[in-house]
């Protein structure tokens, strides 16, 4: 029989209670327990595929091909489990579905409405959740703000659950803020004992409070909380802010916050077995070396469009331990008249992620040249690898305009044109190449070096590729095609040879790295780059 852990927000956004709803899922998964996650998104768009990654931070991609918000790349790093489709559900699937079987005439003369239909609906996905993934404990997280309208139907749905599976097999937490007031010098609970009173006003007790705070709450604000919120004081946990993400499971472990849902749950309390995780923070957190990469992409204002390659670089850098620094570099600012070689003064790698559209796309170009020419390890990342062949074709290959038909639909040498099978696709939302397909790779080159095997499973988000046409003339010129994917004979790596690192790969490996596990091509490049002096 599964049992639910709901994660709710109160008082302000951006709290963490993605961080939260991972913690506790990796403290349940440590001590034996199978768990699966999943997120609430309130939002209206069916998936966040569609949005600017300047507006929302990057789409994160399932191996079964669901374009989801980056919180979901937070949980599979930590619990270190693949999600799917049933992890992230929005606003608009809910209506989407609910309108679909209405025309269908699946309600039988009923009128569709909030409740019972819309909340059914989210109900249905939760318990889905459980039964899909057959786990001991589902982990959900409800998307922001109590008090929100937008999330007044999945609260609602939840009490609901709350009312069916009773104490034993829900467990509700709500992340809250403590703020501190300078002057006199105090921590505040009136924010939130107001969100708990909101919450409780949509018929929610929560059973556990965690709250963000600068320092641990002392024993009279617990009380206080306590007395206020209707909660036991040892079920209210301080989060502290907290530079390494990674370090919170630890500290709501000490605290007892897994013991505390288990017991909840009538569950065994299984010994927590964290030792893997407190070395990969202890590593982390003791890098010897340091060296600077050059992230180039026309989304750097925004961090968060590149969460999973960010996480990745950093991860490849603790298996060398090297902490990695990212100057951010962006691509449209290379266009103008700009010295690159000051540009990239300290970088030992230059790295190329993914991308849509025309903008800013002649500066990763020049970048790229730049690593090309200079040696300087080079990883380019879907949009990267299209860019390098173009670098390439027309720099080596002297294929005059060589381009993509997504930037210059009549270019006279299309050496990246959209897939056979996108021809004719007139909506833009869910139907990119998403999710796993296997890449062929050829032995004796990096990538082999880099996966060390000659089937990989890969996770996809594009809908370009290697115009196989140009084959001939780029392998003539010495550049190396070395992962193929059969089925559809589709280019998925090239590299360079006659350079340190020299790789450009149409999948997303940063999807597939974890902290304590480096992702293949992540760590060669960033091995390269602490060796190149
Ligand atoms: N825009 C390119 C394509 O659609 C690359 C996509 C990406 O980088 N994710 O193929």
């Amino acid at each position: 029989m599964t049992k639910y852990v709901f994660v709710t927000g109160g008082v302000v956004s951006g709290l963490g209670k993605g961080i939260t709803a991972s913690s506790i899922a990796l403290l349940l998964k440590s001590r034996g327990y199978k768990v699966f996650m999943q997120k609430f998104d309130p939002y209206f768009n069916v998936d966040p595929g569609t949005m600017n990654p300047i507006q929302h931070g990057e789409v994160f991609v399932t191996k079964d091909g669901c374009e989801t918000d980056l919180d979901l790349g937070h949980y599979e790093r930590f619990i270190d489990e693949e999600l799917n489709y049933t992890s992230n559900i929005t606003s608009g699937k809910i209506y989407k579905n609910v309108i679909e079987k209405e025309r269908k005439g699946d309600y039988l003369g009923a009128t569709v409405q909030m409740v019972p239909h819309i909340t059914n609906e989210i109900k249905n996905k939760v318990y889905e959740a459980g039964i899909s993934s057959n786990a001991d404990i589902v982990i959900t997280e409800i998307g922001g703000t109590v008090g929100d309208i937008e999330s007044l139907a999945f609260l609602e749905a939840l009490r609901q659950i709350q009312m069916e599976k009773g104490k034993s097999e829900t467990f509700f937490i709500h992340t809250t803020l403590i703020p501190f007031i300078y002057g006199s010098d105090e921590l505040k609970t009136k924010p939130t004992q107001n969100s708990v009173k909101d919450l409780r006003n949509l018929g929610i007790s929560p059973d556990a409070l965690a709250c963000r705070t600068p320092y641990n709450t002392p024993d009279n604000v617990k009380e206080k909380l306590a007395l206020f919120c209707n909660v036991p004081k040892e079920n209210i946990f301080d989060e502290i802010d907290e530079k390494n993400i990674y370090r919170i499971p630890l500290h709501l472990h000490d605290q007892k916050i897994d013991e505390i849902i288990l017991r909840q749950f009538g569950l065994k309390l299984n010994k927590a077995n964290l030792k893997y995780w407190i070395d990969t923070i202890d590593r982390m957190e003791n890098l010897k070396g340091e060296i600077e990469i050059s992230l180039v992409g026309k989304y750097t204002e925004l961090h968060d469009a590149y969460l999973s390659v960010m996480e990745a670089l950093h991860h490849a850098g603790y298996k060398y331990n090297t902490k990695v620094n990212i100057n951010w570099v962006d691509s449209e600012k290379l266009e103008g008249n700009i010295d690159l070689k000051k540009v990239f003064k300290n970088s030992k790698g230059i790295i190329v992620p993914g991308g849509f559209g025309s903008r800013g796309i002649e500066g990763m170009i020049k970048a790229i040249t730049y690593a090309r020419e200079n040696k300087i390890p080079y990883l380019g990342i879907c949009l990267g690898m299209q860019l390098a062949v173009i670098e390439f074709a027309r720099n080596v290959c002297n294929l005059e305009d060589a381009s993509s038909t997504e930037f210059k639909a009549t270019c006279l040498n299309p050496v990246i044109d959209l897939m056979d099978d996108q021809k004719g696709i007139l909506n833009m939302g869910g139907t990119l190449r998403l999710g796993n397909y296997e890449c062929t790779i050829k032995k004796d080159t990096l990538a082999y070096k880099a996966y060390k095997e000659t089937k990989i499973l890969q996770r996809h988000r594009h809908r370009y590729e290697f115009n196989n046409k140009y084959k001939e003339i780029i392998e003539a010129n010495n550049m190396t095609i070395s992962g193929i994917n059969d089925l559809a004979n589709l280019v998925e790596i090239v590299e360079i040879k006659d350079h340190p690192h020299f790789i450009g790969v149409q999948f997303h490996p940063e999807f597939k790295s974890r902290p304590n596990r480096a992702e293949g091509v992540f760590a060669t490049f960033i091995e390269a780059a602490t060796k190149k002096k």
